[in-house]
């Protein structure tokens, strides 16, 4: 049997669970039949990460008929080894809240409500606020008459949830523009 991390945390618990059962007197039809109640019974276990901070922990979410019914750390992430903070802890009633925004909303200049919007038009109307920036206030040449072919009207922060290469391609994709002022959530 390939024992790894998770089968021998599962089977340890078992036993530690079996012990101690017998010794209060419960017989093992009654914890089967609590086992029967268990909301995670039958449930398809899926590795997801943690979107709040740079440590990107990895949580597995329980999923029965396309809803996710329970949430814990997993133990086989090397980096948290199963732990949670009280913000990855909190995980199932984030995804299952029924505030969560699930769509693009957009509130106009001026506007007090907000309009359900596509990724696509949400997309395109940040390049053309971008594109409209950059041409109006883009610099050649500083106070100095130096080259400078910079922006400062526009500021990058990037997530801590991007790797490497989508770091690399969007800190040159900033410069290509002139953009000079860049920062990362994971540094702030
Ligand atoms: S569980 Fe906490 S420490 Fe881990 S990624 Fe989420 S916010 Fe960060």
């Amino acid at each position: 049997m390939n024992i790894t991390r998770r089968n021998f945390i599962k089977a340890t618990g078992l036993g530690a669970a079996t012990i101690t059962l017998g010794n209060i007197g419960c017989s093992s039809a009654s914890a089967q039949g609590y086992s029967k109640q268990l909301k995670i019974k039958g449930a398809r276990e899926v590795i997801s990460i943690c979107p709040y901070c740079s440590v990107c922990c990895h949580f597995i979410a329980h999923v029965k008929d396309g809803k996710v019914v329970s949430t814990e750390g997993d133990p086989g992430y090397p980096v948290s080894q199963g732990a949670l903070c009280a913000k990855g802890s909190a995980m199932l009633s984030q995804i299952n809240d029924n505030k969560r925004v699930l769509n693009c909303l957009y509130r106009a200049p001026f506007s007090d409500k907000w309009e359900e919007k596509s990724y696509g038009w949400m997309v395109d109307r940040v390049a053309q606020k971008i594109k409209e920036t950059r041409d109006k206030h883009f610099k050649e040449k500083n106070e100095a008459g130096q080259t400078v072919n910079r922006i400062d009207e526009i500021f990058h922060l990037g997530s801590s949830q991007m790797d490497n290469e989508e770091l690399a391609v969007t800190g040159q994709a900033m410069r290509t523009m002139g953009v000079v002022h860049i920062d990362h959530q994971a540094r702030v």
